[in-house]
């Protein structure tokens, strides 16, 4: 136990997507060829021109002062522009506020809008930061538990169910992380139904995978009737744009709300690297073909990794519509021994054992809420997933 860990800390685990990629690094620094499909980040390197305008902001010597809070002008309107003609989203520049990453986004909003005891929806399975933000600004997740079976779609009763007069706010991810879902417009219109008698509680549509989606729309909830008022949009580059490492993200959002925001930011950060600002600019004033052929090949790659993971046959797979990411439900594999005869009684154990015997990196599902299942991302080599899959296969079937 770490004694000087402040005691809201201490509620929170550290996060399992960086902690099983650190695990797979440290391996492959003692020489073990670990094929690493834990981390959910593009393979990419960030198209050159998105470089270049970092380049030249740092040449022009006009970008080296502290940004405006919310991040400069141009590119908020530059990202209001996009949220109207991309997402039939209403944002006037001074709603938008951009930040240290969508991670950074959503702990701006939490801290921002729940008080001790609020409580916040979240679609389970989720991506696993979405709880211990929650958690660290002392709100209460309630989770609506889905399968695979309905997609990892909760119905409209189970929404219904988890409203209480605690609820503050909803929060899902479509294209969702970790399962790659996409909620359609006809699925969230029958959310959005229900909401509407429920006019406090706001919205949280993490859309950062919206460049990820093999289905012929992305809808924004905040597009639907009456709902733009009370719809907190989240989007950014590190998906899109193979922009990780710059760590830039940015949010629509009610207007008081984004006011809250700014001053919980300007305390905070400040503002967001003026560099990585001039990058993301460059990166929407050049539009979207550099996503849209990343797109295709992570579709390529997803046709690849489900057929060679519906060949294994204790795994159960659905075919995700977005992202980049498996999560196939492992009960077949539950309870099952390796040859010294160790019993695998978690998600937790498979993806140790998968990472001891096949040399894997896998997250297991605990941390997004779905115990039963194992998250594999297929943002890697064509060569790699086929290795990967095929020593996967071979460990699962070695246990008995
Ligand atoms: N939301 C989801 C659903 C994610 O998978 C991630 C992972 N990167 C984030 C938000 C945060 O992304 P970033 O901080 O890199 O913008
Ligand atoms: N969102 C990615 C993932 O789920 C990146 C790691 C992280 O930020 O948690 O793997």
């Amino acid at each position: 136990m770490n004694k000087t860990e402040s005691n809201r800390l201490q509620k929170v685990e550290e996060s399992s997507t960086l902690a099983m990629a650190a695990l797979a690094r440290e391996y492959r620094s003692k020489g073990v060829d670990v094929i690493s499909l834990s981390l959910g980040e593009p393979d990419f390197k960030t198209p050159t021109h998105i470089c270049d305008g970092a380049k030249e902001a740092i040449d022009s010597g006009n970008y080296f002062s502290y940004p405006p809070v919310a991040g400069y002008s141009d590119l908020r309107e530059e990202i209001s522009r996009k949220f109207i003609e991309e997402n039939k989203l209403k944002y006037d520049p001074s709603q938008i506020i951009v930040s240290n990453g969508v991670k950074h986004s959503i702990t701006n909003v939490m801290f921002s809008i729940l008080n001790k005891g609020d409580e916040v929806i979240v679609f389970s399975p989720f991506w696993v930061s979405y709880s211990a933000i929650i958690t660290l600004a002392e709100g209460v997740p309630i989770y609506i538990n889905t399968s695979i079976s309905n997609d990892f779609k909760p119905s409209e009763d189970q929404l219904k169910s988890a409203i209480t007069k605690k609820t503050k706010a909803i929060i899902f991810s479509s294209p969702c992380n970790p399962t790659g879902t996409v909620f359609s417009r006809e699925d969230l219109n029958k959310y959005r139904d229900i909401l509407a008698d429920y006019p406090d509680i706001v919205i949280i549509s993490d859309e950062i995978y919206e460049h990820i989606n093999f289905t012929n729309e992305h809808c924004s909830f905040g597009s639907l009737d009456g709902m733009s008022d009370r719809t907190i949009t989240m989007n950014g580059f590190s998906k899109a744009f193979a922009m990780t490492g710059w760590r830039l993200g940015y949010i629509g959002a009610p207007k008081e709300i984004a006011k809250s925001i700014n001053k919980m930011q300007g305390q905070t950060t400040s503002a967001n690297c003026s560099i990585a600002q001039r990058a993301g600019y460059a990166a929407l004033r050049a539009g979207n073909e550099c996503a849209i052929e990343m797109k295709n090949s992570y579709l390529k790659r997803r046709d690849l990794v489900f057929d060679k993971l519906n060949k294994i046959s204790k795994l159960k797979v659905n075919l995700p519509e977005g992202a980049f990411y498996f999560f196939p439900e492992i009960d077949n594999i539950i309870g099952k021994k390796d040859k010294k005869g160790v019993e695998i009684k978690s998600s937790n154990d498979l993806a140790m054992y998968l990472l001891e015997d096949a040399k894997i990196s896998l997250v297991p599902g605990e941390d997004f809420g779905a115990p039963n299942c194992i998250r594999l991302s297929y943002a890697a080599s064509e060569s790699d997933l086929i290795e990967a899959c095929k020593r996967m296969n071979r460990s699962i079937q070695k246990l008995n």
